[in-house]
């Protein structure tokens, strides 16, 4: 334990918890681990990002304001190296990585159940996978008397763990069409990097009420949007303080999540991404 915050390490998925937890406030019942991959064409090969490039994020191509280019990844190049390696090992087995994956959440629910929180997972910290899509894996699922374990075969890792809550940041506008899991949460990324973009997205959250983050220059701007209603392209909804947690399934339903731009790299983002 270190500055009273115990980790959660894996291959694939990281989590931390704060020790101090609150009781009661529904924020602090949940730990979620993130998965960290190499977003893009980082890892050479296929397109993890499909969005990126319209979207005016993609690290390999601009500076956008992907999140791979904040904080201590932009420091330590190391971090990076080992996000590569491990979306290498993504694209080359996927069935091989579903499985490696599968061990992880069910060791982290284990954690969690250990130290009393529910468990919430993000997949995408840095990469834009469909995981709804062509990503089927499989887990042991009982124990049957007669016939011991049997291996559970699941469309989605999301079906695969119904207790986990899901969640993710997605800038593939498309993804908010589909019928979603009830328990992976999805919200939008707005970029005003390319009108193209701006427009499609703003007229998906519109269309399927699916929530919007909205990302400002500065934490002042932020404030002065938070509560009030603002209008982008097609959608027009209140604005929340989306920095309060990162726990966006807890987010009210069709509202704009305000977030600040953290880190030197967003904070000085002119791609777009950034508004203000
Ligand atoms: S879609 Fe997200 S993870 Fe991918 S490049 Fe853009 S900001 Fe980064």
């Amino acid at each position: 334990m270190a500055n009273g915050t115990l980790i959660f390490k894996s291959k694939t998925i990281i989590a931390g918890l704060n020790a101090k937890t609150i009781k009661g406030d529904k924020r602090e019942e949940y730990a979620t681990a993130i998965m960290y991959l190499a977003p893009a064409k980082m890892a050479g090969g296929a397109n993890l990002c499909a969005m990126a490039r319209e979207a005016g994020c993609d690290p390999t191509h601009n500076n956008g304001g992907c999140l791979v280019n904040s904080g201590q990844a932009q420091v330590f190049s190391s971090i990076n190296r080992a996000r590569i390696a491990k979306t290498q090992r993504y694209l080359a087995n996927r069935a091989e990585f579903m499985a490696e994956l599968v061990r992880d959440i069910e060791r982290f629910v284990k954690w969690c159940a250990k130290h009393g929180v529910k468990p919430a997972v993000r997949l995408n910290g840095t990469s834009d996978i469909q995981w709804e899509v062509a990503h089927p894996c499989e887990r042991v699922a009982a124990t049957d008397a007669e016939f011991g374990d049997w291996v559970g075969q699941y469309a989605s890792i999301f079906e695969a763990f119904p207790e986990v809550q899901f969640y993710d940041y997605t800038k593939v506008y498309k993804r908010a069409y589909r019928q979603l899991p009830a328990n992976y949460a999805l919200t939008l990324s707005y970029s005003g990097a390319n009108e193209r973009y701006a427009e499609a997205v703003t007229k998906a959250a519109h269309e399927t009420g699916a929530n919007m983050a909205v990302v400002y220059r500065t934490k002042a701007l932020r404030d002065y949007f938070v509560d009030k209603v603002a209008q982008y392209g097609e959608t027009c909804r209140d604005v929340i303080d989306g920095d309060q947690t990162d726990l966006r399934f807890l987010d009210p339903q069709r509202v704009i999540v305000g977030l600040y731009a953290k880190g030197q790299s967003a904070k000085r983002d002119t791609s777009g991404f950034v508004v203000g």
